[in-house]
């Protein structure tokens, strides 16, 4: 085993359908090609949208298809307390600051757009706490994406301040993210490219935390008849295990790996071989500083 650790992170508001094993597969060939570990972490923060038994369909559809963990999953709404940790310590740094904005509120100040426009970060003029924010001012955030190249952001005037505490007193996916990609010691995120923009408020949080930076690399997404991202509203179904080989074989054919071989145990090991062997990535990878 190396120090290299990966996680696939789904949210089970529905079992996973093709674009989503494309990121497991990938999450799980590129921890295993580095003599790793891969590790699964269950994103369901947002209970509400979380329908019970999703999180245990979605461990047995990766089982299925021989993607199995090295560690125990964990789920993120039993470790609302770190993360309330990691608020604390923002509050106290005086990066978090409480938002008694409501959504029409900001829309009114911001002419409809999405950026909140700091309204609160110098008090709240009598009203109560509704959010917590961070503060987004600080250095041009830029990293070399594996599979996407150079990318950068500018968070204060591309994304404006951004919820840590939602009003409804559930945990932002941006610090849960954060907070667990360094309590499970994860090196290397490998996810779907949709939440390539999420990278730099992660990042933002991982300097002001202290917390150490993976790696990053975001695949292709897989598209819906629609030209949209595959999902649940563009009737994206469940994975399709008749032939868990089969549809290995398909998740592998959009990551650029073509195989051939028939059982699970021999997809799973060409597909090792095949992402080693990665075209792209090694083009990315030569000229890349981690
Ligand atoms: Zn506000």
């Amino acid at each position: 085993m190396t120090g290299h650790t990966g996680r696939f992170a789904p949210s089970p508001t529905g079992p996973l359908h093709a674009g989503s094993l494309v990121a497991a597969l990938a999450s799980w060939l590129d921890a295993q090609a580095h003599g790793g570990k891969w590790l699964i972490r269950i994103e369901d923060v947002d209970g509400p949208r979380c329908p019970p038994g999703i999180d245990h369909m979605i461990l047995d559809q990766l089982a299925s298809c021989g993607l199995l963990p090295d560690a125990p999953p964990v789920w993120q709404s039993q470790r609302g307390a770190l993360y309330a940790k990691a608020l604390a310590e923002l509050q106290q740094a005086g990066w978090a600051y409480g938002c008694g904005c409501s959504r029409k509120e900001i829309e009114a100040v911001n002419g409809g757009g999405l950026i909140y426009p700091g309204t609160c970060r110098n008090g709240l003029h009598g009203r109560p706490v509704r959010a917590w924010r961070l503060r987004s001012d600080g250095p041009r955030i830029v990293w070399q994406d594996r599979w996407l190249g150079p990318q950068s952001q500018q968070l204060d005037t591309e994304v404006g301040d951004f919820v840590l505490k939602r009003a409804d007193g559930l945990w932002a996916y941006q610090l849960a993210v954060v907070v667990d990609d360094a309590a499970q010691g994860i090196t290397d995120i490998v996810r779907g490219e949709d939440l390539a923009d999420n990278t730099p408020r992660q990042r933002r949080l991982q300097q002001l935390l202290k917390l150490p930076t993976p790696r990053y690399l975001h695949t292709p997404l897989v598209l819906g008849a629609d030209g949209k991202k595959l999902s649940k509203q563009n009737g994206a179904r469940a994975l399709d295990l008749t032939d868990p080989a089969a549809t290995l074989r398909a998740a592998a054919g959009h990551l650029g790996l073509s195989l051939h071989a028939r059982s699970i145990a021999e997809v799973l090991s060409e597909g090792l071989a095949a992402w080693h062997d990665s075209a792209h990535l090694k083009q990315l990878e030569e000229r890349s500083p981690p």
